[in-house]
């Protein structure tokens, strides 16, 4: 089982920026793929590396034997092919997988990196780096600037986005098998996902519970606390703080996480990545849990988690292949948008245009109404 942790493994020219900014360890931004190529170095670090890890370094793939099938798997490796998969092939297991930017749009930051303006409250607790917040060991010491951190992320009002609701979409038209979120936010669920199609991976502000008794709160009650700027005190044994349940660096993933991705991902027909910069594992490496004839439509400001090419020679295919030059293989496809424009391309070219839109409308109604 594995714990939360950034991907800084591999890094081929640097390290992960400090900046929240963050790149995935992949030939991204197209400067790794200068590792030296012509003085021998790469092949010294390919022998010493397939040595290291007993891979086979032919270019044969023994396990991930695709077939240069009869069959493309997409007519064409843009949004068009997608859509004409999703209308022949009839995918019913739709695996959704989302990150902070599908929240975005929300108004809520990514409260997770440091660039999101809401660290600068926080100078004043000299943190050994911002990171310590999401830390349990600095948490246990000094809890106050995790729920300083929070209270600037609890205002009501956030209402879930487009990219939310075609995602409901998705299970109302019984195609999503499940949908796999980074975010703690709960705007899953206030857009109506039901519980049993939703795994939140990181955890979510949804419930607490006191580290000492390990008694449950739910998020008003936590609420009351932090907006008040008091640190929830558990009532039970009145000593122990309440933790909101979202995963701190070094926490376990939700026991659900660890058992669904078991048995979803080997059955899912079309992976869609929506706002998610792929850098935190385990979460990152799913995209590779699906079988070689899966489609994968990654939704985002720019392309990430895509395949190291140092990794690929020594046989290890992990991440997206967005070259066209594979096409005969060619199953991943970058749409280079924010995820709510995204989301609406995709759903007006499934003729769904009108429906989401209206959908978004009605909702956003209801939840105006609710607060007054
Ligand atoms: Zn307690």
């Amino acid at each position: 089982m594995e714990k939360l942790h950034e991907d800084n493994e591999f890094t081929c020219d640097s390290k992960v920026k400090d900046d929240g900014d963050k790149q995935p360890s992949t030939s991204s931004n197209g400067k790794n793929n200068n590792v030296s190529d012509g003085d021998g170095a790469l092949e010294k670090i390919t022998k010493y590396l397939s040595e290291k890890l007993q891979l086979s370094t032919t270019d044969e793939d023994d396990d991930d034997k695709i077939e240069k099938s009869e069959e493309k798997i997409l007519s064409e490796l843009n949004i068009d092919g997608i859509v004409n998969y999703i209308n022949e092939k009839k995918c019913k297991k739709i695996i959704t997988m989302a990150g902070a930017g599908i929240s975005t749009a929300a108004g809520i930051p990514d409260f997770r990196s440091p660039s999101s303006g809401l660290y600068h409250n926080l100078e004043k607790y000299n943190l050994p780096h911002p990171q310590a917040i999401f830390e349990l060991d600095f948490f246990k010491k000094n809890p106050e600037p995790f729920f300083v951190l929070a209270k600037q992320l609890l205002p009501e009002g956030f209402k879930p986005t487009i990219s939310h609701y075609f995602i409901r979409l998705l299970w109302e038209k019984g195609l999503l098998l499940r949908h796999y979120t980074q975010n703690v936010d709960t705007l899953e669920r206030v857009a109506g996902l039901p519980n049993e199609k939703l795994v939140e991976a990181h955890g979510t502000f949804h419930t607490g519970k006191c580290l000492e008794c390990q008694a449950s709160y739910d998020l008003p009650w936590m609420k009351r606390k932090i907006v008040r700027g008091t640190i929830p005190k558990c009532e039970e044994c009145l000593e122990g703080v309440v933790k909101p349940n979202i995963v701190f660096f070094g926490e376990m993933l939700p026991d659900r996480f660890h058992s669904l991705i078991e048995h979803d991902f080997i059955q899912a027909d079309l992976l869609i990545i929506m706002g998610s910069s792929l850098v935190v594992q385990p979460f990152a490496s799913l995209i590779d849990r699906v079988s070689f004839k899966c489609p994968r439509l990654l939704i985002n400001k720019e392309k990430v988690g895509m395949q190291d090419r140092l990794l690929r020679l020594i046989g290890l295919r992990q991440g997206f292949d967005f070259d066209p030059k594979n096409r005969d293989i060619g199953r991943d496809v970058a749409l280079i948008d924010d995820c709510d424009t995204g989301c609406q391309l995709l759903s007006q070219k499934l003729g769904w245009g009108e429906e989401l839109k209206t959908l978004v409308e009605n909702e956003h109604k209801r939840l105006d109404a609710e607060k007054l």
